[in-house]
């Protein structure tokens, strides 16, 4: 079979890897829908042969991008029991493994494991931009029948992470929010933002990918390249400023942008990755006793969880998409997914 593998320097190859078959334990996945998230970009950009900046370890072997797995079960390892996986049942993949057997890894966060190096499938393991991906059974999750393979996708890491960004700050019906940055996770923040409840200040750079948050539900839109988004975001708060804040963009003016304008005793909360952020700790926290909050995605309990959300509350998981491609068309479409100007794409097999 043949896999998207990121080179460095904004360059990728479709090389050739064996189709895998499962050892003990272990599925193979025949992948129907393989997401584009935004860190994706970190690895696509980072230098010929330089590091990575999410702070995971790099593979010195060539590995298959794609961390938003979703298809089919066609193939189960020995020791593999009906409950765990059936051939041609509909799943999606919860992109780590650890150790497995920590408190961690049993609670479905096998991501903070602190036993092992991390595997995470589509940055130092292999993912799911190929025909097949080879994962251990007790990294999937259920795709409900009423998702299409695409949704199952985005809740697989863009998706999800927005939803468990917003479950671990408790937004309400009460709240106004502010999401700076409308790519994938931020759109997805303001659709799952208004489905509870919540009022929404949605914030980018990109004029187009405004117009796709208002269509999204925000309430307000605010471009910081040409307006203050603190004073914005202060007057349409009538002076308090927004009870949450959440950071998907990993712009550092944005981190500090989202930090001062969360109101005395709110909750600014990170969720894109790498870079950093200058934080002036008297006034910027201490003086307005503001909560920071680190969500780096979700459990499996958390992704299936988040699945059902959007079956109960009908939630439109696939107007996100705006491109599908085929694996042959990556250079095209991570091209123009590294402008940031666009909505989500995603390989379909
Ligand atoms: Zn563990
Ligand atoms: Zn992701």
């Amino acid at each position: 079979m043949r896999g998207v593998v990121f080179t460095g320097g904004r360059e990728l190859e479709l090389m050739e890897f064996p189709d895998p078959t499962p050892g003990p334990d272990e599925v193979v996945i025949e992948m129907k829908a393989s997401g584009m998230c935004g860190s994706d970009l970190h690895q696509y950009r980072r230098a010929k042969g330089g590091g990575q900046a999410t702070g995971l370890p790099m593979n010195p072997n060539p590995t298959i991008a794609g961390h938003e797995p979703c298809g089919v079960v066609a193939a189960v390892g020995p020791g593999v029991t009906a409950k765990e996986a059936r051939i041609g049942e509909r799943v999606m993949v919860h992109h780590y493994q650890g150790c497995t057997q920590c408190i961690h890894c049993r609670s479905g966060w096998q991501q903070l494991c602190q036993e092992t190096q991390v595997k995470v499938y589509g940055n130092n393991a292999h993912g799911g931009h190929a025909k097949y991906l080879l994962v251990p059974a007790n990294t999937l999750v259920p795709l409900p029948d009423e998702l299409s393979f695409s949704a199952g996708a985005a809740i697989a890491c863009g998706t999800g992470t927005a939803y468990g960004a917003l479950r671990r700050m408790n937004l309400s019906g009460n709240d106004t929010i502010a999401i700076f940055g409308q790519g994938p996770v931020g759109l997805s923040g303001t659709q799952f933002a208004k489905a509870m409840g919540a009022k929404v200040i949605a914030l980018d750079v990109n004029p187009q990918r405004l117009e796709r948050a208002k269509e999204f539900g925000a309430d307000e839109v605010v471009n910081p390249g040409s307006n203050d988004p603190v004073a914005a975001i202060k007057e349409l708060t009538h002076g308090r400023y927004a009870d949450l804040t959440l950071d998907t963009s990993s712009n550092p003016e944005a981190r500090l942008n989202a930090i001062k304008s969360t109101k005395v005793w709110g909750t600014m909360c990170f969720v894109g990755e790498g870079g950093n952020v200058n934080i002036d700790v008297s006034p910027h926290l201490l003086r307005r006793q503001l909560t920071l909050v680190a969500s780096w995605t979700f459990s499996t309990i958390g992704q299936a969880e988040c699945a059902r959300y959007v079956v109960d509350r009908k939630i439109d998981v696939d107007k996100l998409f705006t491109h599908r491609w085929k694996l042959e068309q990556a250079e095209e479409a991570y091209r123009l997914f590294d402008q940031q100007s666009d909505g989500k794409g995603v390989f379909l097999m």
